[in-house]
């Protein structure tokens, strides 16, 4: 195929979108690949809907070497299967969602796993018909609270998802397994790093999963690594949970009047001067941090609970919310933030700056909340036998020497602290380094969660009938071309991998007589004729400069120039990465050029 420029719908774009943070939207508007229609929302050129297909095709390939079969969902649903699964709840202000005529709700899809549950449950019934893995690429709608980046968080875009459906849990592992290679294979031929990292399983009511990221500064992921190839995005590391200390000996815990402390650091200082120990001095580290939390239910209740963390640690939100549904016993997402002063007004048992764990001294019973009456999680450091400063619940009053599961109690553990580079890697392969990485695809073994949910079940070898269970897969395929092109550019333009550029070859022509044209022309055909895509530059009043502008902004990753060379019988071949330049005779350059971009 040739695409003229001289007729090609493009115009390139000399300024920046104003609304562009980072390169790849930058680039992708201005080579004429994406336009804006809305925030978070593109329209495809034909350069880019060149580059869509050609990801689109890797993805497709490899999803049908695993034996997965495509189907294609409306975008456009009823609410109904969504209330089944009570994610039309859950999702709350992150879907669109509309009414017919007759006011009948409907959604725009933000992800298929009730579609594809009920397209199976309609038509198997046999545990002969399984495994069978279905998949589709299809437009996605969700309303982000901050649609960013262009291409890269859309409320708009394009996702391979797919989903397999399995008769038992060995079953579902093969299923996973195959996916994970596909995964694998995929990014390898787009040409992008990925780091496949363990994820919390979170609120889809799964087991397993696994993140493929994308590192990159620009991401919003925060995951970790160890030297010794442990990877977790931070929400799914555990901590490594010391061991419980005896604590017999150990002296009664004592009230001080601790004035003017409501922080940290103030009780610190305060420990050090009035009450210094003789081998080392306090650090924030031994004292046991109280924060009063909100959790909102999917069902819209608010949940007030305190958590108690080691006071020289951060709580972080993201790893509360991770695994805080199963605690609260909730079935769907559950958003944590600070408690507001209103909610502490509702607590006059809670005492700003002086928080407890809340159980009375007098009485230490395990697990008991004697004071708050509020749920009370601790991070996994505090186990048995540690003993911390923390409040005594009364306004300037601090407990010192305060001993887990003998002083206080808690109603569960829970991972609500940062991750820190130098933690250890939970499974003893060293410390943990920082590193930020965007989310490209996610493989996760939803179990039964779905198919319980719709009444999917078909009968087993003895004929009874059983729950089905699934794993679900996505890949973002907008996203995979913005991180491309964020990875794969320099400050002239992109530099697409050959797998995925718009074209095999940026033909430019340049010069005033005929026969520069004459010779791209016949150069052209006959790369056509040889299978591979040109896009050819055959405007004939554009200059020198601006016609290898274009080709440097477009980024097909050869550039072919006819032009002074062609006096002395020679082409010239550019690669756009390293800018390096050979000169092939007009003759051989076809062939040279057919080998250059076998892939
Ligand atoms: P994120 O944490 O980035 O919001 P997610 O966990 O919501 O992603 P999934 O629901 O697992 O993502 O969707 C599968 C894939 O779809 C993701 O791995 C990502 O590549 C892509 N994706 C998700 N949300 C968007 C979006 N708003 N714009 C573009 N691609 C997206
Ligand atoms: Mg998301």
């Amino acid at each position: 195929m040739v695409l003229r420029l001289s007729t090609l719908f493009l115009r390139t774009l000399r300024d920046d979108p104003a609304d562009a943070e980072v390169a790849s939207h930058r680039l992708l508007v201005r080579a004429g690949y994406i336009r804006r229609a809305a925030p978070g929302i593109y329209s495809w050129l034909p350069l880019g809907l060149k580059v869509l297909a050609k990801v689109e095709a890797v993805i497709r390939e490899e999803m049908e070497e695993i034996g997965a079969q495509e189907v294609h969902f409306p975008a456009l649903l009823p609410k109904e299967p969504y209330e089944a699964t009570n994610r039309w709840t859950e999702y709350g202000d992150g879907i669109f969602r509309l009414q017919d005529r007759k006011g009948a709700d409907y959604l725009l899809a933000p992800t298929h796993e009730e579609m594809f549950t009920l397209l199976v449950k309609d038509l198997y019934t046999s545990y002969k018909d399984l495994p069978v893995r279905l998949f589709q690429i299809q437009t996605k709608y969700r309303d982000e609270a901050r649609p960013r980046a262009g291409l890269l968080r859309g409320r708009e875009f394009i996702m391979k998802d797919s989903y397999s459906f399995d008769i038992d849990d060995e079953a579902l592992e093969e299923s996973y397994q195959l996916h994970r290679a596909a995964y694998v294979r995929i990014f390898e031929r787009l040409g992008l790093e990925i780091i496949p990292v363990t994820a919390t399983a979170g609120a889809m009511g799964g087991s397993k999963s696994e993140e493929f990221l994308h590192p990159t500064p620009i991401g919003e992921d925060t995951f970790v690594r160890s030297a010794g190839g442990y990877t977790a995005n931070v929400e799914a590391v555990s901590t490594v949970v010391p061991a419980a200390l005896d604590f017999t000996t150990a002296p009664a815990a004592e009230v001080h009047d601790t004035p003017d402390t409501p922080t940290i650091s103030t009780l610190v200082d305060h420990a050090n001067a009035a009450a210094p120990r003789d081998d080392r001095a306090w650090t924030a580290a031994d004292t046991l941090k109280n924060v009063v939390l909100a959790a909102r239910l999917p069902t819209g209740e608010r949940e007030i609970l305190v958590v108690g963390v080691p006071g020289d640690r951060a709580v972080d939100l993201k790893r509360i919310e991770a695994t805080i549904a199963g605690h609260l016993g909730s079935g769907g997402e559950v958003a944590v933030e600070t408690a507001t002063e209103e909610d502490l007004a509702k607590h006059p048992g809670l005492v700003k700056g002086y928080i407890g764990p809340g159980l009375s001294l007098e009485d230490p019973v395990l697990g008991a909340d004697a004071t708050t009456g509020l749920r009370y999680l601790v991070d996994p450091r505090v186990v048995s036998g540690t003993a911390w400063i923390t409040g005594a619940n009364q306004p300037g009053r601090h407990v010192f020497g305060l001993i887990a599961g003998r002083d206080f109690g808690w109603d569960g553990t829970i991972e609500a602290v940062e991750v820190r580079e130098g933690d250890e890697a939970p499974d003893g392969s060293g410390p943990l380094i920082a590193a930020r990485g965007i989310e490209m695809g996610h493989i996760f073994q939803l179990g039964r969660k779905y198919a319980e949910a719709l009444g999917l079940k078909v009968l087993d070898r003895n004929g009874k009938l059983t729950t089905v269970t699934m794993g679900s897969y996505g890949v973002g395929v907008t996203r995979a071309i913005a991180a491309l092109a964020e990875s794969n550019h320099d400050d002239r333009g992109i530099i697409w991998p050959r797998n995925v550029a718009p074209a095999d070859v940026h033909l430019v022509a340049t010069g005033k007589g005929t026969e520069v044209y004459e010779a791209a022309e016949k150069l052209a055909a006959e790369l056509e004729s040889d299978g591979l895509t040109v896009l050819y530059d055959d405007r004939p009043k554009v200059s020198p400069g601006v016609k290898f502008g274009d080709a440097e902004l477009i980024g097909v990753p050869t550039i072919v120039v006819v032009g002074r060379g062609l006096a002395e019988g020679v082409i010239e071949v550019r690669d756009r990465r390293t800018g390096e330049a050979q000169n092939v005779a007009v003759d051989e350059t076809a062939a040279f050029l057919r080998r250059l971009t076998a892939h």
